[in-house]
């Protein structure tokens, strides 16, 4: 799960982690009051929306005068922000933070993530702030430094300090940068986050080591015991469809191919994306209805699937362990009676019950294919939405 960068700063503050003042604003009056408390001379209007870039993009204003702060906030708010990281289609800013402005000396890079080769939490860090850490990742792969963290004893001040040194942090400033980071490494382990990017991280003119920007993500296996988190979703910046199925358990992606996929188990999932590209489709979606699926979660999923106008058909592909084809049949046959269905849909099932499964098809007087290998599953849906 992702939360707004105030709402990143807020949380981190609370840990000890320097972040300017700032103050969230959903209109703009409530914009222009906060830079008056903030009274901070130089003020900065940010887009919040869940994506980075926003800089480039035209959501980070450096205003001069309450004047300023009204002008940018009008501009800002309520505009389709397209940013490197939201697609074409952009995302509509609906906050913004109201932050005091900084007197920016040098940026630089901090990341935290589970680095899965080693199993560990690794801090990053680079003098290469500002700028797209990937960018420099492809082309200054040395100039990211990376220290592993042993999950016993944390993060250890020895590495903090080392990090610090290897990206030059002025001398006077590198204790602050150490507390900096061993207070970001608390934050992101008691908070269950999957990913904690500060960029930039600065050093002030008055000998400051703030985070400029702030990113968190959080492991969403985690929230059960992060309810303070769950509570900072903002389902506007996510797919619709992807907050609906996540009502009913189902693990459901957006893609922007035209075969819609509705399958059981991530790997069969996986293995089915594969195979209609392998044949030369795209797929709309990866959808998982889970092991123990009902009629109701298929009929569901079906609806999800529908909903999206890019899915010119639809691949069924379920083997019934668990869940048994029978069951399987009877929701599929239950939501394209519900839905209405103009678009073709082929189905292979196998496993439990896959005889009676396949009659509740024939018998539904409904026009879906079925199919009997998974290859020819594929290369028919692929034919079809041709
Ligand atoms: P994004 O990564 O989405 O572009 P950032 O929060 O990193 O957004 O802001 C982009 C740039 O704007 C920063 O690299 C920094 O130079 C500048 N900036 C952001 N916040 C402030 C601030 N409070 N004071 C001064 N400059 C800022
Ligand atoms: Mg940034």
């Amino acid at each position: 799960m992702n939360i707004h960068e105030y709402q990143s700063k807020e949380m981190l503050r609370s840990y000890g982690v320097a972040v300017p003042n700032g103050k969230v604003a959903f209109t703009v009056d409530e914009a222009v009051e906060a830079a008056k408390e903030l009274d901070s001379g130089v003020t900065v209007v940010k887009a919040q929306i869940h994506a980075g870039g926003r800089g480039k993009a035209g959501g980070v204003k450096i205003a001069k005068s309450e004047e300023e702060v009204r002008t940018y906030a009008d501009e800002i708010l309520g505009k389709q922000l397209v940013t490197h990281q939201t697609g074409p289609e952009g995302t509509k800013v609906k906050r913004l933070l109201i932050e005091e402005g900084c007197d920016i000396q040098k940026e630089y890079y901090i990341g935290i993530v589970l680095d899965r080769a080693t199993s560990r939490i690794t801090m990053m860090a680079s003098e290469e702030g500002g700028t797209e850490i990937e960018e420099v990742a492809a082309e200054t792969p040395e100039k990211i430094f990376k220290e592993v963290i042993d999950p016993v004893v944390g993060l250890m001040p020895y590495q903090a300090r080392r990090l610090a040194f290897q990206i030059n942090i002025p001398n006077e400033m590198l204790n602050k940068a150490v507390k900096f980071m061993m207070a970001l490494y608390q934050a992101f382990v008691e908070k269950d986050c999957s990913i904690a990017e500060i960029n930039p991280l600065v050093t002030t003119g008055d000998g400051e080591v703030l985070a400029l920007d702030a990113k968190l993500n959080f492991d969403d296996n985690a929230l059960f015991r992060q309810k303070d988190i769950q509570q900072l979703r903002d389902l506007d910046e996510e797919d619709p469809k992807e907050i609906e199925a996540s009502k009913y358990d189902l693990s459901y992606i957006a893609l922007d191919g035209n075969i819609g996929c509705m399958v059981n188990g991530a790997g069969l999932a996986m293995a089915t994306m594969d195979i209609i590209k392998h044949y030369g489709g795209d797929p709309a979606n990866f959808l998982d209805v889970g092991g123990g699926a009902t009629a109701e979660k298929v009929t569901e999923a079906f609806k999800i699937i529908l909903s999206d106008s890019n899915v010119k058909g639809i691949l069924v592909n379920i083997f019934g362990g668990i869940m048994k084809c029978d069951v399987i049949a009877e929701g599929v046959v239950a939501a394209t009676k519900e839905v209405g269905l103009e678009i073709p849909l082929v189905v292979r099932l196998e496993g439990t019950n896959v005889e009676q499964g396949k009659q509740i098809l024939n018998e539904s007087g409904l026009d879906i294919q079925a199919s009997e290998s998974l290859a020819e599953a594929a290369q028919k849906i692929v034919e079809l939405v041709k």
